[in-house]
């Protein structure tokens, strides 16, 4: 439909959104870090620490993600000419090594959260898992939106998509041990 004359400018605005929405992503993962290793020293939650603790690999992830971006847009000499397609993918290649990693760390971490004590504090947990929810779907959202055909955003989209979904998982988790705790006073 004769957009060709709008392509680079086009292109420019992209990468600058991409930029933008990984230093947001990457922003928005530190205050989820923040507020779960505060609330879970607070509430002796090892739960959120052990969360708080997959955040940082995100946090770091996203660095990754973002660095290439940074790096692709420096200026292309000849030499350089393969410089940001590489850089992509070295970080999506990361980016899948770390998920790997942190799905199976979030493996062993439910294996053992089965053979741990009733969490402290269920209200906290179950607002800190929102709140982290909430911050992962937007920042997916954000990813959603930009990146239908960059391979690198896409599986950051899917990441922070999982996350949310776990995080509301664990909320709802919380839910059900207050709900259970309430029913064992009931029964006491
Ligand atoms: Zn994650």
């Amino acid at each position: 439909m004769g957009h060709d004359h709008h392509h680079d400018v086009h292109a420019m605005d992209h990468h600058g959104g991409q930029s933008m929405v990984f230093v947001i992503g990457l922003v928005l993962n530190v205050v989820i870090v923040i507020i779960e290793v505060v609330f879970g020293i607070m509430s002796h939650s090892l739960a959120l620490l052990a969360d708080a603790w997959h955040n940082v690999g995100d946090v770091l992830s996203l660095g990754v993600a973002w660095s290439a971006i940074f790096l692709a847009r420096v200026k292309p000499s000849a030499r350089r000419t393969f410089g940001y397609r590489r850089s992509t993918i070295v970080a999506s290649v990361t980016n899948a090594v770390l998920l790997l990693l942190v799905t199976g760390g979030l493996m062993w971490e439910s294996i053992q959260r089965l053979r741990m004590p009733v969490p402290s504090d269920g209200r906290t947990m179950i607002v800190v898992a929102m709140i982290g929810g909430i911050l992962n779907a937007v920042v997916a959202a954000m990813f959603m939106v930009l990146g239908k055909k960059d391979l690198n955003i896409r599986a950051a989209f899917f990441h922070m998509a999982s996350d949310s979904a776990l995080a509301f998982g664990v909320a709802i988790a919380g839910a059900l041990i207050l709900v259970t705790r309430w029913y064992w006073l009931d029964l006491s």
